[in-house]
C-alpha cells in the first residue's frame, strides 16, 4: 500500500488516505472508493445490529406476554379451585340443610304469589 500518491491533475504528492488532492481538490479515486465502501459496511453492520436488537426485544416481550398469560391463568385456576372447594368446606349435611332451606323459601315465595 502506497503512503503517498501523486495527484493525477496537478501532480502534487499527498497521503493516499486523502480522498481529494489538498492542493487542487481533484478526487483520488482509491481513497474515495475505500471510504464509500467503508461507509456501506458501517451501514450494513448498523442495520444488522438493529435487526438483532429488534429480534431480542421481540423475544423478550413475547416471553413477558407468555409469563403474564401463565400467571393470569394460574390465578384464574386457583380462584376456580377455591370457588369449587369453598362449598365443600361445610359438611354435606349442612349443604343439604341449606338446600332444603332454600327450597322452603322458594316454595313459600311461590305460595305467597
Ligand atoms: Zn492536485
Amino acid at each position: 500500500m502506497k503512503e503517498y500518491v501523486n495527484c493525477s491533475s496537478c501532480g502534487a504528492q499527498f497521503p493516499a488516505s486523502k480522498i481529494r488532492c489538498p492542493y487542487c481538490g481533484t478526487a483520488y479515486e482509491p481513497a474515495a472508493e475505500e471510504e464509500y465502501m467503508g461507509k456501506l459496511e458501517d451501514i450494513r453492520t448498523e442495520l444488522d445490529q438493529h435487526k438483532t436488537d429488534a429480534d431480542k426485544s421481540t423475544v423478550k416481550s413475547l416471553v413477558r406476554a407468555i409469563l403474564i398469560f401463565v400467571v393470569v391463568v394460574a390465578i384464574l385456576l386457583l380462584l376456580g379451585l377455591a370457588a369449587n372447594m369453598l362449598p365443600n368446606l361445610g359438611s354435606r349435611a349442612r349443604q343439604r340443610e341449606n338446600k332444603e332451606e332454600f327450597m322452603q323459601k322458594y316454595s313459600v315465595g311461590t305460595e305467597e304469589n
